[in-house]
């Protein structure tokens, strides 16, 4: 495991660099749609958790897998804190270390199987063609296995898959 500060290990990543510019106002968690409905999620709080370099909670929780990626937090930061792109800093990390969620990793097996994120099944292309949708086009899975493979994906996934098992 890492001996360097953990917000320095965010920092040099990329969309981590403005993480020690929060100043706690709360903007972020204010402006979150998963906040509104969710005491779980706090994305003041997880930043605050990771500048306190409490890397276990934040990193092993739930809470950074409940982020819905809308951006608001991060176009209303009054520090132009990169807040959404802090939490997708915060999930790789912990992929890395071969905490992924079930939900996530389904996702991802189905990415490499067929290069969606889930299946299309008949009932959906009955549903398409009754609202007069063309039918889903075959996913060339050949160049999404290109990309998964120059961007490291599958050995990412499959070392995580290990460490878990
Ligand atoms: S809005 Fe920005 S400065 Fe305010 S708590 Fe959230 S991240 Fe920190
Ligand atoms: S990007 Fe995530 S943390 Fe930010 S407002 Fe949207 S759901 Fe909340």
């Amino acid at each position: 495991m890492s001996t360097i500060r953990f917000m320095e290990e965010i920092r040099r990543r990329y969309g981590g660099e403005t993480i020690a510019l929060c100043y706690q106002c709360g903007t972020c968690t204010g402006s979150c749609p998963v906040s509104k409905t969710s005491d779980r999620y706090n994305p003041r709080e997880i930043i605050r958790l990771a500048l306190l370099d409490n890397r276990q909670e934040v990193l092993y929780g739930d809470a950074i897998w409940l982020c819905a990626s809308c951006y608001n937090c991060q176009e209303r930061c009054p520090q132009g804190v990169e807040i959404a792109e802090i939490i997708f800093t915060l999930r790789n990390l912990a992929i890395r270390e071969g905490k992924i969620p079930k939900l996530y990793e389904e996702f991802a097996n189905n990415l490499v199987a067929s290069g969606r994120l889930a299946p299309i099944s008949k009932f959906l292309e009955k549903k398409r063609a009754e609202y007069g949708l063309p039918p889903m086009k075959p996913v060339d899975i050949e160049a999404v296995n290109k990309i998964f493979s120059a961007t490291g994906f599958l050995e990412l996934f499959s070392r995580s898959k290990g460490e878990k098992s």
